[in-house]
This record gives C-alpha cells, structure tokens and sequence, in this order.
C-alpha cells in the first residue's frame, strides 16, 4: 500500500492566479482589496459583525485578550484539553487559566463544571470548539449573563461548523478562526477576529495596527494618525489573504469532501465500537459539525502506542495530541486547576486521529480500517 500521510494540505488551483494579481496589483502590505474580500465573505457567510484578518489564530487569541482588558491575576476559565495558544494568550496580559475538566462525550469544555470555578477574578470563558463539534454555548453564554463575563470562541478548528444553526466563532462576544494548514481552510499561516459585538470594532481596528488609528485615516475619517493604545502587528499581508481568498471561494466543496470522508470512517468503523473496541466521535443532534477531524478513543495508552506502530508499518500516518496544558509545565506555572480533570487524563492517553484530508481515497478510508481491523482481531 502506498504510505498515507496524517495530513495533504488541499489546494484549489486558483490560489496563484489571486497572488498573481495581488503581485500585479503594486500592493502587497496588509488591508488592500483581497483583504477586504475576505473580510467580506467572512461576514456574509457567518454573520458576524466584523472579521479581521490576522497572522495566526493565535494572534485573533492574543487581540481578544487585550480587548478583554484583563488586569495581572485576573483569570479565563478554559479547558485543558486544547492547543497551548488557548492559554498563552491570556497568560500574556498577566492572567491566569482556570482549567476545568471536559464533557466526556464531546470532549469539550463541560458546562455543568464552569460555575464552581467562577471566583470574583473570573473574566472571561474560552470555550474550545474541539473537532469542529459546538461547546454547549446556550449554558455558557447564560453563566456569562450571570457573572458578567466575556465569551471569547476558540473556533480555530470550527470554521462552517454550527450550534443551533449559528456558525461556531459568531455566538459568542468575540471568535478566533485558524487558517494554518493542518486546519480546514488554509492559508499556510493564517487566522481571523470574529467580532460579534459593536463595541469591540474601533479597538480590535486599532490593536491591530500596532495600537494606532491608521484604518480610521485609511477611511479618511481623521486627518493623521498617531499612537493611541496598547496593539502589535496582527495583519498579514496581501499574498496571504489572495491565497486565502481563492480556499474561501471553494469552501462549501473542502467542507463537503472532508465530511464525506468522516461519514465513511464512521460508518465502516460502527463494527469496532459495537464489540467495545474502540468509541467512535459523538456529535449532539444540535451540533452540525464541519469534517474537521476524526478521532477513535482506545481501551488505553498501550493499545493506542501499539496500534500507531501497527499502523506505521502498514505506511499509515496517525497521531494523538494534546498534553493536557494542567499537566504541562508552563500550564502548571502560569494556571490552576478546578478539580480533578478525569476526563481530559482520560483522553489524552487514549484519543487516536487518523488521516483526513480532502483528496484521501475512500478507498484508502476502507485500508485504514481494514488495518484497525485486522491490528484488533489480532489482540
Ligand atoms: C490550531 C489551533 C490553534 C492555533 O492556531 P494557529 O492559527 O496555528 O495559531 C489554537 N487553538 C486550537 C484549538 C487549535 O486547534
């Protein structure tokens, strides 16, 4: 069999035709015209109130936390099964995580446990939208009403996915998307600012632009600018955002390949979680998600470590992430945990993602599991 890599980022063939014209176009620093039409699609497609391109969702993260305002000690209740930018960014303006165990189903940021870890310095939620699969944002947003704290949506991995039919990175005040090119839309490096609410647009504009008031003189609205607030350099440049236009254009068809995929992996491993091998993703009926990943849960870390080397000498790619950030030592440092994390240990030590990408085969769907199946009847 032919090795099968974890990851293939997809290209849609236009991407050099729109750099070719950002190239022609003379401008090449940020916030020129493809810019301005992925902004545009962001917001048409999603409906949000504003889309800022930036460099990285990790970047989108690090605005959000400045335009949190959050004072050293302040803390951002988060889960710890989740990539470290979750975190760094809020640890970056002095704050502090609260890590707060995961729903076993989802494995996503459990609800029910947030309000015991509200103290009078919580600020602000970060819920993660793992897998693409929408947090419970009805109960968090709710909590957020009660204690008067910020939402911020790490929707990194949830672009096109929805929760009660709202696009994940838009319930919330403010939503952070990846274009990095393990996710699913690219552009190699790559990220957004979804801004949901009014108040927020003038700032994030600012922080953006290295904490001056350029885009207002840009629009002619003010007749120089100068420094007016805390910001960095958080745009990318032209070249990016054409790449990213040309990924936008085709979004509905990277999203319907990928679930295609995922709906043949699930299907054909319903077998393996029938006898109690293996547990297959679970997806609330509220809950459309977007294809992003798919993930089997193992009986423990040997079979998990066992079936990854099984599968590499079959030329199969497969990973597991993350360390819980509880567990790390900067997460041990900078955070505090609320309770035991049981679920999040859990996982860490048993979660398998295999290969999805938008031009795997079926058919190499169907080899990948005929492997599974073969590594267990062989147990
Ligand atoms: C990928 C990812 C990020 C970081 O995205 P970048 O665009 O690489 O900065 C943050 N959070 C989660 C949950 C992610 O999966």
């Amino acid at each position: 069999m032919k090795p099968i890599p974890f990851n293939h980022p997809f290209l849609t063939g236009r991407e050099l035709e729109l750099i070719g014209q950002a190239y022609q176009s003379g401008q090449l620093a940020g916030d020129g015209s493809f810019t301005h039409q992925c902004h545009t699609w962001l917001e048409q497609q999603l409906g949000c109130t504003k889309a800022l391109l930036t460099h990285s969702c990790t970047s989108a993260l690090e605005m959000a936390a400045i335009l949190a305002d959050l004072e050293p000690g302040d803390e951002v209740i988060m889960p710890s099964y989740t990539f470290v930018s979750t975190a760094n960014a809020f640890v970056l303006r002095g704050a502090v995580p609260v890590f707060v165990d995961i729903r076993p189903d989802t494995l996503n940021l459990d609800e029910t446990l947030v309000e015991s870890a509200i103290t009078h310095r919580t600020r602000a939620i970060a819920p993660v939208h793992y897998a693409g699969v929408g947090c419970e944002m009805d109960e968090l947003q709710t909590l957020a009403t009660k204690y008067n704290l910020l939402v911020i949506e790490d929707a990194a991995q949830g672009i096109y996915a929805r929760y009660r039919d709202q696009p994940l990175g838009t319930i919330g005040d403010l939503g952070c998307l990846s274009f990095h090119e393990t996710k699913n839309i690219i552009s190699g490096e790559g990220g957004a600012l979804l801004i949901n609410r009014d108040r927020f647009v003038e700032r994030a504009e600012i922080i953006r632009e290295k904490g001056t008031n350029r885009s207002q003189f840009f629009r002619g609205e003010i007749d120089k600018y100068t420094w007016i607030d805390i910001g960095s350099s958080y745009l990318p440049g032209e070249i990016i955002a054409a790449f990213l236009y040309a990924q936008l254009e085709l979004a509905d068809q990277i999203i319907a390949s990928r679930l295609k995929i995922w709906d043949h992996y699930h299907n054909l491993l319903a077998s393996l979680e029938e006898v109690a091998k293996i547990r297959r993703p679970q997806i609330p009926k509220h809950c459309q998600h977007n294809g992003h990943m798919y993930y089997i849960l193992l009986p423990n870390l040997t079979v998990r470590t066992d079936l990854i080397t099984y599968l590499k000498q079959s030329g199969i790619k497969s990973v597991f992430h993350y360390v819980p950030l509880h567990s790390s030592p900067a997460g041990q440092r900078y955070g505090r945990t609320q309770g035991d994390l049981v679920n999040t240990d859990r996982v860490a030590d048993r979660l398998l993602r295999l290969p999805l990408f938008p031009d795997l085969s079926l058919e190499h769907v169907q080899d990948m599991v005929d492997a599974i199946k073969a590594f267990f009847a062989m147990l």
